[in-house]
């Protein structure tokens, strides 16, 4: 099949490479000059099977609340007159309940372990290719610190939900972080931590790093790389999408997939589909380091009260947090930014970052609001789907969702497979 992907962040350039194994003719479609330069640029960097519970949850209104005016805080609402902001707050809010939240984490947990494999999978391939990937991966495990004692009693009960869908966890004691990551011992000495939720089968790595070279390996596939080229709108005819109208012209195709990241909702919406994506915006701050020996951290790390991810990437060192609904604008606010890095600053004050080298960064998830991704067809046009809505998940679902939605669309897997990934969960 002739097949048109649309998105080249790790969502489109993984569903555009293994329709491409499969032996599809496959164009991928990016308004950008290369691949992963929007939201896959600097994510955390967390291969994260241990958070696949959705943000959603019954404390999150009342953290909004906490929170509300502080400047620093991990979370900021800006309201928009905008409806399709009040629409995604409204289901999101009436996602905020346990069992909501419970609900999501076997279905995420599935495409977690699967990205998990197909990283290792593809990992193999290239090095047998003689193209061995290269994009700091760590295999160390996630620790998610707590500072207070409740929070770490919650992780905890949240454990045998995840270890029952195959994430072995371990409950430790504050000393026991340290003795697990040296490069938190200040910080334990003044007695800031009260304990961790380590898993160890987790770890971390760049996603553009990533995305790049498996559009490498895409390329030598056949798949046709289109960048620079903005999709104005999908096309449809008699009940079938016949393909898209970019800037520069129509492209038809057999099947399109959108997997446009916070572009998708706007696409879509032009075929009289509405898609619950809305951005979620966040910053990340990357310093190089040099080698710093015992200084640098070797696990990534989650610091639960800032909402702060921390992950070594070679000899850089990421951190990552800040949720923000403000629309789909990307301005680097540069204290909040730089307050992200205010956590590292705390847990590890002993890190020196080289002068003059810190790379500031915005980015926008794809947020559904129940915190899985839309995977599937979509119920008007039998020839178009889904793969979007990735949100703070992106890198840790999407080598998995884009190998469940090839075996899909290539008929090896039947569209029951896609369990409750698809539109209609929304109604
Ligand atoms: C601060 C922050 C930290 C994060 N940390 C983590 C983490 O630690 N672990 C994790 O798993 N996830 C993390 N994420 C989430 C993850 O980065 C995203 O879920 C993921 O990058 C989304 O990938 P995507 O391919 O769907 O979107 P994108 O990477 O944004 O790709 C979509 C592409 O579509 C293109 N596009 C859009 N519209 C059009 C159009 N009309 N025509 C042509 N091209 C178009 C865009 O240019 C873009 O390149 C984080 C996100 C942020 C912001």
């Amino acid at each position: 099949m002739r097949i048109l992907v649309l998105g080249a962040g790790i969502v489109g350039v993984a569903t555009a490479h293994d329709l491409a194994e499969d032996g599809h003719e496959v164009t991928l479609v990016e308004r950008r000059e290369g691949a992963a330069l929007e939201t896959s640029h600097a994510n955390g960097g967390q291969l994260s099977a241990c958070e696949v519970a959705p943000w959603a949850g019954p404390e999150v209104p009342w953290l909004v609340l906490k929170w509300l005016g502080r400047p620093d805080a991990p979370f900021k609402l800006s309201l928009k007159a905008d409806p399709d902001q009040w629409r995604f707050l409204w289901r999101f809010l009436l996602r905020c309940r346990t069992s909501a939240r419970h609900e999501r984490i076997a279905p995420n947990l599935e495409l977690a372990l699967s990205t998990r494999h197909r990283l290792n999978e593809i990992e193999a391939q290239c090095a047998e290719e003689g193209h061995p990937l290269a994009y700091d991966r760590l295999n160390r495990g996630i620790l998610r610190l707590f500072h207070d004692k409740a929070a770490l009693q919650e992780a905890a009960e949240l454990a045998p939900r995840l270890e029952a869908g195959g994430v072995s966890q371990k409950i430790l004691g504050a000393d026991d972080c340290v003795a697990l990551e040296p490069a938190l011992a200040s910080s334990f000495q003044r007695g800031e931590i009260v304990g961790g939720v380590y898993a160890p089968e987790d770890g971390s790595g760049d996603a553009a790093l990533f995305t790049r070279a498996l559009s490498e390996r895409a390329t030598r596939l056949g798949v046709n790389f289109r960048h620079g080229l903005t999709v104005a709108r999908i096309v449809a005819e008699a009940g079938r999408v016949t393909g898209v109208e970019t800037d520069q012209g129509f492209l038809d195709a057999d099947v399109v997939v959108l997997a446009a990241g916070v572009g998708s909702a706007r696409l879509a919406k032009g075929l009289g589909i509405y898609l619950p994506v809305y951005p979620l915006k966040g910053y990340s701050v990357t310093v190089p380091l040099g080698d710093q020996g015992a200084a640098m951290p070797q696990v990534s790390i989650t610091d639960e009260a800032r909402k702060v991810v921390i992950s070594r990437l070679g000899n850089r060192l990421r951190a990552a947090g800040k949720a923000e609904i403000a629309g789909y604008d990307l301005n680097l606010d540069q204290a909040r930014a730089r307050s992200v890095f205010g956590a590292v600053e705390s847990l590890m004050p002993q890190i020196a970052p080289l002068e003059g080298g810190a790379d500031y960064w915005a980015g926008l998830r794809p947020m559904s609001p129940d915190g899985s991704p839309v995977i599937g067809r979509s119920g008007r046009y039998p020839n178009l789907y889904f793969n979007t809505g990735h949100g703070s998940l992106g890198w840790t679902m999407g080598a998995g969702s884009a190998r469940l939605l090839a075996d899909v669309i290539g008929g090896k897997l039947p569209e029951t497979a896609l369990g409750s990934f698809g539109l209609d969960r929304f109604g």
